[in-house]
């Protein structure tokens, strides 16, 4: 992993191979949510990398000794609705104790502004580590909602994970909340005018539900 200005670019190259293939238009339903999937489980892996750990005391069969274990339920997987779910199950098979909220908001498609529909999170966030995921980090304008949303519930720390974002998205994310880490696979070229990410892979919600 490669960090560079609170931008983590996972470039093992299982995440790269999986994205690749993820990006090509003829990949099918089944194969995208799929590698999608094992995505979500592997950068999971990355973006846990600094969670707090606890000693506990395990009996082997040979003697008893101090181990280490974390607390997956101070962990709160945000999806931003509906293409975050894409990734959720992934996750979630890696921190199985995690807990879950969703932020509902769609693209206004005239100002490609956020608007929310939706907001569902565990009691007690007080407590707890967020992190957010929505595969694709475009205008940042969904991202800036949900983040300004999540810290009114005043949470221990926020990150953000997509799989996919381009220089503007990282900009406008970072000038709204510089301290939100960002974890990425890939920072593509640019934003087109009608806010999606080229070279990129389409529309992540309609690649992932099959509803194109
Ligand atoms: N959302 C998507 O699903 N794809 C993009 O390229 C940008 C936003």
């Amino acid at each position: 992993m490669s960090t560079n200005h609170n931008v983590h670019l996972i470039d093992h190259p299982l995440v790269q191979h999986k994205l690749t293939l993820m990006r090509r238009k003829d990949a099918s339903t089944n194969s995208f949510r799929r590698l999608l999937n094992e995505m979500a489980m592997l950068m999971t892996y990355e973006v846990t990398r600094d969670m707090a750990m606890q000693d506990i005391e395990v009996e082997t069969p040979l003697e008893t000794t101090t181990c280490k274990v974390i607390d997956g339920k101070k962990l709160v997987f945000v999806s931003i609705l509906r293409a975050g779910n894409g990734i959720l199950d992934g996750m979630l098979s890696v921190v199985p104790g995690a807990r879950v909220g969703h932020i509902g908001l769609y693209r206004d498609p005239k100002t490609l502004t956020a608007v929310e529909y939706y907001f569902k999170m565990p009691k007690d966030m007080h407590e707890r580590d967020v992190i957010v995921v929505d595969p694709m980090l475009a205008t940042g304008n969904s991202a800036i909602a949900a983040v300004d949303r999540l810290k009114e519930c005043r949470p221990k720390s926020i990150k953000f994970v997509c799989l996919l974002t381009c220089p503007e998205g990282i900009a406008a994310l970072h000038k709204a909340h510089p301290d939100v880490p960002i974890y990425t696979a890939a920072i593509d070229r640019e934003l087109n005018s009608h806010g999606y990410i080229l070279p990129g892979l389409g529309d992540a919600g309609d690649r992932i539900f099959g509803t194109q």
